[in-house]
């Protein structure tokens, strides 16, 4: 293959339900040089705060810093108690949007559907989502990842054309290595990543390589590197190991 990897690495930290608005705002400031860092050699570096610390984040970080929401709404305004709507993000700066991470598919019945709907509404909006796919434990050990992966990328992203997803970012999280400590191994994550991206160039044709695709589960520190060196696998979304300034640090360092 002559084709050369122009794709950005990114690495993504998903607090999740973590952090004080205090805490998010502190890790914004002592995280100004890290985002330097990260710029100066090419890398696209972010974190994904929850809703309240969205501003404080935005406020707080070097403006190289990429801000994520880690869900939104597909209706800009209405009767949707405990919802936030694109126009909100935008307000605040906030151009990124994690959409369908595992944890919203098992406790908010985040189904492929509602994710396509909150796609189609970011890219319309210009921002960009980060599609997060994976198995099952159940459906990794009957051999289902491909068959999940593929029906999660084609109805999440349906009705959407080559210009639509050129910044778009998917990322592979197997559940059973989300929080647990059981990583995927490079090779398996390798092996998904790159069904991935031909399912995507069936939907997309070329297009599929700028589409930057990222594993994500247990990462760290010391496996990061190793994920980084696979040809399909574009960066990652990291959980745990990003909620501490030297560990998210540590994972910078180790892909520089
Ligand atoms: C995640 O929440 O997206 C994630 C990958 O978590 P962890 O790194 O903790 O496995």
């Amino acid at each position: 293959m002559s084709f050369v990897n122009m794709r950005r690495k990114l690495l993504l930290g998903n607090w999740k339900m973590n952090k004080l608005v205090s805490e998010a705002k502190e890790f914004a400031i002592a995280s100004r040089p890290l985002a330097e860092k990260a710029k100066a050699n090419n890398i696209d570096l972010g974190v994904s705060p929850t809703y309240l610390s969205l501003a404080a984040v935005k406020e707080n970080a070097s403006k190289d810093m990429i801000v994520a929401a880690q869900n939104v709404h597909f209706n800009d305004h209405g009767a949707f108690t405990g919802e936030i709507s694109i126009p909100m993000l935008l307000e605040l700066g906030i151009t990124w949007c994690l959409i369908g991470h595992s944890e919203r598919r098992a406790y908010d019945n985040e189904t492929d559907e509602k994710c396509n709907l909150k796609i189609k509404a970011l890219i319309a909006n210009k921002m960009i989502p980060v599609y997060c796919v994976g198995e099952t434990l159940d459906e990794f050990e009957a051999g289902k990842t491909k068959e999940v992966v593929s029906r999660q990328v084609k109805v999440g992203l349906k009705d959407l054309t080559k210009e639509d997803v050129k910044d778009l970012v998917v990322a592979y999280e197997p559940v059973w290595s989300i929080g647990t400590g059981k990583n995927a191994s490079t090779e398996i994550a390798e092996d998904v990543c790159g069904y991935i991206r031909s399912v995507l160039k069936e939907m997309f044709g070329e297009m599929s390589e700028e589409i930057r695709i990222l594993y994500g589960g247990s990462v760290k520190p010391e496996n990061i590197k190793a994920y980084l060196s696979c040809p399909d696998i574009d960066g990652a979304l990291v959980g745990g190991a990003s909620l501490k300034q030297d560990s998210y640090e540590g994972l910078l360092t180790n892909i520089l």
